[in-house]
């Protein structure tokens, strides 16, 4: 591998998850980092979100490296919302990777395989590339006020630009051309002529004051820098070190990152990358982004997945590591051993545990009303009490799955707004947690074994 490939990543952009979390846009805190009550679609649980925002505030610090949060709490009270709250507003740069502890377990490819990948997809890398710019193209020019600057293309547009303006020059590309083949050196001053775009250049002799009145008040003049013109252009990639190991994978190819079925990559070509990254990082070519590597239901993993963890956090490349469990005191998936959240001590030692507490009912009332907005559900008042209701006594996240539901069943009777109706009618049709299981202690004889 002679060069390490990056531009087919160029257009990928994160996929915006819409769904569960889609009304989720931060954390909703305020400049203090105090949790608003109800801020960027986040109710309640403040004390969690405050303890979030600290945590991000030190991962933004770089003071957090080789240390993990966990997350733990109930069903259904926010830690999964609050860590997509924490990518939110750690901002579009950020890598953000995101796994349930049951994924790990697929036949395509080993546990540490699919760790190992999941903690490259949150390791960013900003690289700075310098374009090729041919000898004499204006590319850069500034005018004689510093504040504006110019930028020429080979398709004849010339942009000036200031703090208070951007105005653009079509000077046709012929005009830019002749320019290119005059050999605007650094410092040459051009006139641009305003009404016809007339372009001419008048050389660094050019004496300024007297020159400039004589030229009259249509004219521009335009500068080009010192040393400026030869200087080549810089692009900045962000892209995530696993998508550089896929781009690079001979046996993958870049296409495998949209299916996502990039199967196992080999050792060589992550240690190549490596090698490639820490010498782009010594030229002060690249920097690296830790990112946010969340992983739900951690108490899925096994004993040999922990290990891993324990030791890919002291790499000095580690994301923050977030897990969420909802387990409390159980035993370590690979052992016989019980521990709390089904984490070995070794690891919990790492962690800040940041907990969530189950809602009041009016937080599930606004949680409610927040998703009937996003999905464009409108609900009388009644509605919305019984759906309260039932979100107090079965679970929030049962309430949630019946407002789109209910709107079906409200479409169905062409009616315009969900009612009570509506609502009992899909609570009949669809079982919760507990009556599913009365339902079943009842029917128990007449299901398989
Ligand atoms: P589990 O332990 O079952 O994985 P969880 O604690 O991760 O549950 P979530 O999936 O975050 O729970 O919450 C259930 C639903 O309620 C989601 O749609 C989530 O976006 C929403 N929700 C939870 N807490 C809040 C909150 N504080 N504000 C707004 N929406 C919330």
């Amino acid at each position: 591998m002679a060069e390490i490939k990056l531009s087919e990543s160029r257009d990928l952009t994160r996929i915006e998850r819409i769904g569960a979390h889609s009304h989720i846009r931060g954390l909703g805190l305020d400049s203090a980092l105090e949790a608003r009550v109800v801020s960027e679609g986040m109710v309640g649980q403040t004390k969690a979100r405050k303890a979030a925002g600290i945590i991000l505030q030190m991962i933004k610090q770089g003071k957090i490296a080789g240390r993990a949060i966990l997350l733990a709490g109930q069903p259904g009270t926010g830690k999964t919302a609050i860590a997509m709250g924490m990518a939110k507003s750690l901002g579009e740069e950020t890598p953000f990777a995101m796994m349930a502890g049951s994924e790990l377990f697929s036949l395509e490819m080993s546990k540490t395989e699919a760790l190992k990948q999941a903690f490259r997809k949150a390791i960013g890398v900003r690289i700075k590339e310098e374009t090729e710019i041919i000898e004499g193209e204006v590319v850069e020019i500034q005018i004689d006020r510093p504040a504006v600057t110019g930028v020429a293309s080979k398709t004849g547009k010339l942009t000036l630009k200031s703090t208070d303006m951007e105005t653009v020059y079509d000077l046709g590309a012929k005009m830019i051309e002749a320019l290119g083949k005059q050999k605007i050196q650094s410092g040459d001053v051009i006139a641009i002529d305003k009404a016809s775009g007339k372009i001419t250049k008048l050389g660094r002799s050019f004496a300024r004051s007297r020159d400039y009145d004589a030229m009259g008040p249509q004219t521009k003049f335009v500068q080009c820098p010192e040393g400026e013109l030869q200087k080549r252009k810089e692009i900045v990639h962000c892209v995530t070190l696993h998508e550089i190991d896929v781009i690079n994978s001979r046996t993958q190819g870049f296409l495998a990152l949209f299916t996502g079925d990039t199967g196992e990559i080999r050792a060589e070509v992550r240690e190549q990358i490596d090698t490639k990254v820490a010498e782009w990082r010594e030229e002060g070519k690249a920097e690296i982004v830790p990112g946010v590597l969340f992983i739900d239901e951690v108490h899925m993993l096994d004993i040999e997945c922990f290990s891993f963890l324990n030791r890919a956090l002291e790499n000095d490349m580690a994301p923050i590591l977030v897990v969420a469990t909802n387990r409390g005191i159980t035993t370590i998936r690979g052992t016989n051993y019980k521990s709390p959240h089904g984490i070995p001590i070794d690891l919990l030692d790492r962690l800040l545990i940041i907990s969530t507490e189950p809602y009041t009912k009016e937080e599930i009332r606004k949680i409610l009303d927040i998703r009937s907005q996003e999905e464009d559900v409108e609900m009388s008042e009644d509605a919305k009490v019984l759906l309260t209701r039932i979100g107090v006594e079965a679970s929030l996240r049962y309430a949630i799955h019946l407002i789109t539901a209910a709107a079906l069943a409200c479409q169905k009777r062409k009616g315009k707004i969900v009612e009570i109706e509506d609502i009992s009618r899909v609570y009949q049709l669809f079982l919760d947690v507990k009556r599913s299981s009365q339902y079943l202690t009842e029917y128990q004889s007449q299901y398989m074994f």
